[in-house]
């Protein structure tokens, strides 16, 4: 049963997760009150800093979570050194740079594109598709003329890094996913902004020399990324196909309404992949970000070496994910 003090003391944390912190120092720390964190926050799988920031300048003029979430995925999209993201992307063993995104808002709606090319903004896309398609998710042919239709221009994305990396892999020919070595950098980003809302974003261009069509998880709403403005939200990297078959994020944020905390939801989530998938996961990382609607986080991985970027409190910074295995 809560108590009267209890209830109170929630209504108080509740009222002031997005005000003034140095009033909350001054007037109840002394008290015995725990520091509620602060709104707004945003969190990005891997060392994702300029991504972070991008979305914190955003969230701190009190902009939308959803403006902030996409700006900070158009980052790496960007970026012709990020070899797993929209431009410089290592292609498909054909050659081919496709690109998977999506991304989800506060009120619950999703966008979607899978197997798109020569777009260098999919996460931009996936946006016009949520807002302006009765559709949640267009792919290849499909999603490129949408998005030639809403004025995104073509271009070639194979960077000639990426197609010395290609022409070097074909030597061998060898698809062999390898823990956080197969640079498995694509971004999930989440944010809540200070009035509460709630989004999130997952841009890539999925894994190194897959075959020609793979879609991996990214772009799957529950897979790559889940956001539920009553719960929280996660993202997730790694390998695509144990995550397809867990639908890992959502997975995390139902652990979350049964009560778990972010941290608690994706450790819970990790083991439930391992215990199902024991041989493979023995091979493969899969990593969790986390963010619940508190402004709580958390993050974890299969294997050691996956880390995130967490923007909150004014501080940008990395820390590295704890692991189920050491
Ligand atoms: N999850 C991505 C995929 O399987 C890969 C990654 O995280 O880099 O397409």
């Amino acid at each position: 049963m809560t108590t009267r003090r209890k209830f109170l003391g929630q209504s108080l944390l509740g009222a002031f997760a997005a005000s003034d912190t140095s009033f909350w120092s001054k007037t109840f720390q002394g008290a015995g009150f725990a520091k509620p964190k602060t709104l707004p926050l945003v969190i990005a799988t891997w060392d994702n800093r300029k991504a972070t920031q991008a979305a914190w300048d955003v969230l701190s003029a009190d902009g939308r979570a959803l403006d902030a979430v996409e700006a900070g995925a158009r980052i790496p999209e960007a970026d012709p050194l990020d070899t797993s993201v929209g431009y410089g992307g290592f292609p498909d063993r054909d050659g081919h740079v496709t690109l998977d995104a999506c991304i989800m808002d506060e009120f619950g709606m999703a966008g979607s594109v899978c197997f798109l090319e020569n777009i260098m903004h999919p996460i931009s896309v996936a946006r016009k598709v949520m807002e302006k398609t009765p559709h949640v998710m267009l792919v290849g042919e499909g999603a490129l003329q949408f998005a030639k239709e809403e004025g995104f221009k073509e271009e070639n994305l194979l960077t000639d890094v990426a197609k010395d990396a290609w022409e070097k892999w074909k030597l061998k020919s060898e698809y062999k996913p390898v823990i956080n070595i197969e640079r498995h950098d694509t971004i999930g980003i989440l944010a809540l902004d200070t009035k509460n809302r709630i989004a999130g974003a997952c841009t890539t261009s999925g894994m190194a020399f897959k075959m020609r069509g793979r879609v991996g998880d990214s772009p799957i709403i529950g897979a790559g990324m889940y956001a539920d403005n009553e719960v929280g939200a996660a993202a997730c990297s790694g390998l695509g196909e144990i995550l397809l078959r867990t639908l890992g994020c959502f997975l995390v944020v139902e652990e979350m309404r049964r009560g778990a905390s972010p941290q608690k939801a994706a450790e819970l989530t990790i083991e439930r992949i391992v215990k199902k998938y024991p041989t493979q996961c023995k091979d493969a990382q899969v990593g969790f970000v986390v963010i619940d609607v508190k402004g709580r986080h958390g993050a974890y991985s299969i294997h050691p070496g996956f880390n995130y970027a967490l923007y909150q409190d004014g501080k940008n910074q990395v820390f590295e994910s704890k692991s189920l295995f050491k």
